[in-house]
């Protein structure tokens, strides 16, 4: 991604709940599938400094910051010549509900 892209601030949903990041429009295409929403699970990992602020639908509330990210590269053989690169999950600091979650191919 080129440094001087702007960013802009969007609502990214999630499973369990939303947060409110700064993605560049190119990541709000990939990310949005042709229809206004975006799926931060279509993003997958962004840097926690992207993130303003989420929501926990189980907290029921709206928490400053990034959720936590987790993730791990398991570099996993499916068949096929496809691999899951990488796999990681958006949680609640709170509570640990899973905002969102995402895999990554090398395809
Ligand atoms: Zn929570």
């Amino acid at each position: 991604m080129s440094e001087n892209e702007d960013l802009e601030e969007k609502k990214l949903l999630g499973s369990g709940g939303y947060a409110i990041a700064k993605i560049t429009e190119r990541e709000e295409i990939k990310a949005n599938l042709g229809i206004p929403q975006i799926f931060l699970a279509n993003l997958g990992r962004l840097s926690e400094d992207r993130f303003l602020k989420y929501h926990c639908n189980t907290c029921g509330k709206e928490f400053t910051g990034s959720p936590l990210i987790k993730y791990e590269t398991p570099n996993e053989e499916l068949g096929q010549g496809v691999i899951l690169v990488e796999k990681g999950e958006y949680k609640c600091k709170n509570c640990d509900n899973i905002i969102a979650f995402y895999r990554k191919f090398n395809k």
